[in-house]
């Protein structure tokens, strides 16, 4: 089904992230764009141009949001490949799909509403699962991994895009300030919401740094796990195989 959701239930706590991305759904894209200076669209490129994937493969992007890496990936897996994007939230689906409606991008995407914890697909269904600046909000990380890896068929990637450490002592104090100062006033000025751009710079300094997320899709049963860090460790992007 191009257009429906397919009905999974969300629990309560999930509902909880849910209105903090129903509140900033629709100027999602614009906030992205002023609090990176239009930098995380680099970051998305490079995340999908070095994923492993082919012409024909079904590739499932967890977290999806409103689409930056299903439109991205779409490119790269032809008119016989398909992407599912699956996101807890209804509301960030929706602006998702309409945007790709009004860039005549219909064929090929499937939109389900799920939790990433508990994927509602049987074990080996994708060539790649891509999760981009979602893993942060998921609260049982581990059981999300553990889905990750388990709907991967053999030989697949699993690719992860989140914030992660700052690696470089000169910049870490203006990434602070803009973390806590310049980003939660983005918010109040451009988006009239103060409080979700502060939760958003404190659940960036809650996640789990490079070998931390690393360590934990070893245990989730990924083989050959690596990490490459984009822009001095503002960003890294995890990779793991089920082998
Ligand atoms: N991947 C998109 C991008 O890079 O622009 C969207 C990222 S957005 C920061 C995070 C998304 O994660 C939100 O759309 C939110 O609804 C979703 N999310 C949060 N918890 C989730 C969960 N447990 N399962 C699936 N999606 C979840």
């Amino acid at each position: 089904t191009h257009f429906g959701f397919r009905d999974v239930p969300v629990g309560e706590k999930q509902k909880l992230v849910g209105e903090v991305f129903s509140s900033v759904a629709g100027k999602y894209d614009l906030m992205n764009d002023l609090m990176s200076f239009g930098i995380h669209r680099v970051w998305k490129r490079y995340f999908v141009a070095t994923a492993q994937v082919r012409r024909g493969d079904r590739v499932l992007d967890l977290a999806g949001g409103t689409g930056d890496i299903a439109l991205l990936l779409r490119d790269r897996v032809g008119e016989t490949g398909g992407i599912v994007l699956g996101d807890i939230n209804g509301e960030m689906l929706r602006v998702g799909r309409d945007r790709m409606t009004d860039l005549g991008r219909v064929a090929g995407f499937e939109y389900v509403q799920l939790n990433a914890e508990k994927l509602p697909f049987p074990d080996a269904s994708f060539d790649l699962v891509t999760i981009a600046f979602g893993l942060r909000n998921v609260t049982d990380k581990d059981a999300a991994l553990r889905e990750m890896h388990r709907v991967l068929k053999v030989g697949g990637q699993a690719r992860v895009l989140e914030f992660s450490e700052v690696k470089t002592d000169w910049f870490k104090p203006l990434y602070d300030f803009h973390s806590f100062k310049v980003m939660p006033t983005l918010g109040r000025l451009f988006a009239n919401d103060r409080d979700s751009y502060q939760y958003l710079a404190e659940s960036i300094r809650k996640h789990p740094p490079q070998e931390e997320l690393k360590a934990m899709m070893e245990a989730a049963g990924f083989a050959r796990c690596g990490y490459r860090n984009l822009s001095a460790g503002i960003c890294a992007i995890h990779t793991g195989y089920r082998v």
